[in-house]
């Protein structure tokens, strides 16, 4: 069966994460994580609103601050357009090697944005993040039988934006990810990393820590 998105992500993350996720009985996120998504939907508004309008919104940074980040994606993006208002939303793509949701498809020829509800990194995109969009472009590339070289990652609650290359090491990253999926018969090794283990939902099972909200928005 084609490994999902969200399971690659989370391998990529950490593989033995993704064995302690696939335990669990309900494996649907929570509902922080859909308002977070929405923002993605709403950044032409976004832009407009007022500081107490944007202060009611699940946004991590000032008003101030939130409206310049999406001014300067705007800028910077020739895309910027159909990031905000995607020409399809939600779209389940069915490739050979994995599937999943494409949270946005952008432009003609369309390639995928997938919208994290978490916090970015300085630069760039976190690497299950890359996986995922990797994946997502993939998948896409499949369906319409041609080539997908890049894809969107959105981080909607810093409005943060990016545009991403499928490089040969994301690329590779992809590969190692979906190895680690599709090997997944018993707990893998843990990854001994603070920085990953510390917020991971998993550590007191795991034999490292505890749960934290930050472990609930991304991995
Ligand atoms: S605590 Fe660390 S090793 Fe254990 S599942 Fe989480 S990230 Fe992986």
């Amino acid at each position: 069966m084609a490994a999902t998105f969200s399971d690659l992500r989370v391998a990529a993350y950490c593989p033995r994460k993704l064995y302690y996720r696939r335990r669990e009985p309900d494996r649907s996120p929570p509902a922080v994580v859909a308002d977070r998504r929405d923002l993605a939907f709403r950044y032409p508004d976004l832009l407009l609103a007022d500081d107490a309008t944007l202060r009611a919104e699940p946004i991590e940074v000032p008003p101030g601050r939130y409206r310049r980040r999406l001014r300067r994606a705007r800028e910077r993006l020739a895309c910027w357009d159909e990031i905000a208002a995607p020409r399809a939303r939600n779209v389940l793509l069915d490739g050979r090697e994995c599937r999943g949701i494409a949270h946005k498809l952008v432009g003609d020829p369309p390639r995928p944005a997938i919208v994290s509800p978490g916090d970015p990194p300085e630069a760039g995109v976190w690497e299950p993040h890359s996986v995922q969009a990797v994946a997502a472009a993939k998948a896409l590339a499949w369906e319409r039988q041609r080539p997908v070289e890049s894809a969107i990652v959105e981080y909607p609650a810093h409005g943060v934006v990016r545009s991403i290359d499928l490089t040969t090491r994301r690329k590779a990253a992809f590969r190692e990810a979906l190895r680690a999926v599709e090997s997944l018969d018993g707990p893998p090794s843990r990854v001994e990393d603070d920085a990953k283990c510390e917020p991971c939902e998993y550590a007191g099972e795991c034999g490292v820590r505890s749960r934290s909200l930050k472990s609930l928005l991304g991995d």
